[in-house]
């Protein structure tokens, strides 16, 4: 019997989020026979808990702004009213259509889809209930889970996964956490009107992004009333007969909110996957060591996206999952360069990046130029909205090479982009400078500072 033959299929992919779903398709386009295994919703965390439904809130919150805009353009707005069923239902029904479309982009590139939870019992082996399948290759994209500490009245908590669901839409709301998740909920929760409080364990949030970012942003959602909250952890939640929630700092304060949010990072989710049975190695959190080729320790055993723990980013899985794809099936000899990943939050304003902070460009290059500007959007001269706009562009002189742009602003993802495409080609400030401006832009600034 020949290797081909051998098995069932030639991948079995556990898990149809972005990685499995991108690596199904394409593994299956190179000829391989191809199973996705899938206990949920097809399309993961970012179609049905994360990036899709998190875009369309923001899309939403920011409404009550542009009201208020309005009116210093001429308009007379009228009583505005915001109604939660209808956002969280037109989103839901939006996710729907999107679940399907990932079902028709499975079927009609022949990758078969099987319903249910997929328990690895060796090598080549996975179990579906009582079905066992084998396979010659077994690709794990589960993703993660959102990970909440244990605590008194933890039980009382939502996460990422349930917010999107909320019957009903909280007066009062409190987020715990510094990172994307935290940030971008704490701009929906006020946004869409409720009285917004956002507790981070460390003096400044936003951890990792460059330090004039995070405090420019940190002052833009204090001056759109969000009370920040920073050396501040939860100690104890206190349900009250009314269902409101008592949360008590453990600096000594207390707050009553209607919702706590905890986003306090994601753990891969593993437990229960059976990798017991293999030789897969796992760290101590969870996630899954592979190396360059997304290959465990297990030959037969690939992992990648989130459940290898290393950037959460639905663009990184499916770059890792076409990758393995074309290694497995195709020409082979595809790396994922993880340098000079751009990467958005949706914070309000938004903050986009791309390529090194301020402090690491400085730790690693003997000199280094800082390019700032701090202005007023062109819009918000009218709109009478206070909010401002950070632009900072970081230089080796020695090379002139652009080493990093960091925006917050309206549209900082969609500006930074086409801004990661030229510090990719390794353009230098010189480049920059000689790049004509499209105007009247914010964009024409990164090429206008001197
Ligand atoms: P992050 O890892 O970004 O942030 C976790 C935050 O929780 C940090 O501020 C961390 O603090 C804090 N924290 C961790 N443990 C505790 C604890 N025990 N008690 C109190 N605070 C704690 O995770 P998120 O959940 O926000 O998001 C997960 C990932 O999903 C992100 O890293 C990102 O890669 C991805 N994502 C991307 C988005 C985008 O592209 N726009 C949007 C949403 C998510 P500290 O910094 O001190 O460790």
């Amino acid at each position: 019997m020949s290797s081909e033959t051998q098995y069932d299929y030639d991948f079995l992919v556990i898990g149809a989020g972005s990685g499995g779903v991108r690596a199904s398709r394409m593994a299956s386009g190179l000829g391989a026979k191809v199973a996705v295994i899938e206990d949920s919703a097809l399309g993961g965390t970012c179609v049905n808990v994360g990036c899709v439904p998190k875009k369309l809130f923001v899309y939403g919150s920011h409404f009550s702004e542009e009201f208020e805009a309005a009116e210093g353009f001429g308009w007379k707005v009228g009583e505005s009213e915001f109604h939660w069923p209808t956002l969280r239902d037109r989103k839901t029904a939006e996710i729907e259509r999107l679940n399907g479309i990932y079902g028709n982009i499975l079927g009609g590139a022949n990758v078969e889809i099987i319903h249910g939870r997929g328990v690895v019992t060796g090598p080549n082996t996975v179990a579906v209930g009582e079905q066992e399948y084998t396979a010659k290759n077994i690709l794990i994209a589960v993703g993660g889970w959102p990970y909440v500490p244990e605590f008194p009245g933890s039980e009382h908590v939502i996460s990422s996964n349930e917010v999107f669901y909320l019957d009903e839409f909280p007066k009062r709301a409190l987020v715990v956490g510094g990172g994307y998740i935290a940030v971008e909920f704490a701009g929906i929760f006020a946004g869409l009107g409720a009285e917004t409080h956002q507790a981070y364990r460390g003096p400044m949030f936003l951890r990792g992004f460059d330090d004039d970012l995070r405090e420019f942003v940190a002052n833009e959602m204090q001056q759109k009333g969000i009370n920040l909250h920073f050396n501040t952890d939860v100690s104890k939640i206190v349900k009250n007969e009314d269902g409101s929630l008592k949360v008590s700092f453990n600096d000594g304060r207390e707050l009553e909110v209607d919702t706590v949010m905890y986003a306090t990072g994601r753990r891969a989710k593993t437990p229960g996957l059976g990798l017991e049975n293999t030789k897969v190695e796992m760290r101590a959190n969870g996630s899954i060591v592979v190396d360059e080729n997304y290959q465990t320790a297990e030959p037969s055993i690939y992992a990648l996206g989130d459940v290898i723990g290393g950037i959460e980013l639905t663009p990184v899985a499916l770059a890792e999952g076409m990758a393995l794809a074309h290694n497995l099936f195709g020409e082979g000899g595809r790396r994922v360069d993880y340098d000079n990943i751009a990467t958005a939050v949706f914070s309000q304003p938004n903050i986009a990046t791309v390529g090194l902070t301020e402090a690491q460009a400085k730790e690693k290059y003997a000199n280094v130029d800082v390019y700032k500007s701090d202005f007023k959007h062109m819009k918000h001269t009218l709109s009478g909205l206070p909010e401002r706009t950070l632009m900072k562009i970081i230089v080796d002189r020695d090379s002139d090479k652009v080493l990093g742009c960091h925006m917050v602003g309206s549209d900082a993802g969609e500006i930074i982009q086409g801004l990661a495409v030229a510090i990719r080609a390794g353009a230098t400030k010189a480049i920059f400078d000689t790049t004509i401006g499209i105007h009247p832009t914010a964009a024409e600034e990164f090429v206008t500072m001197r």
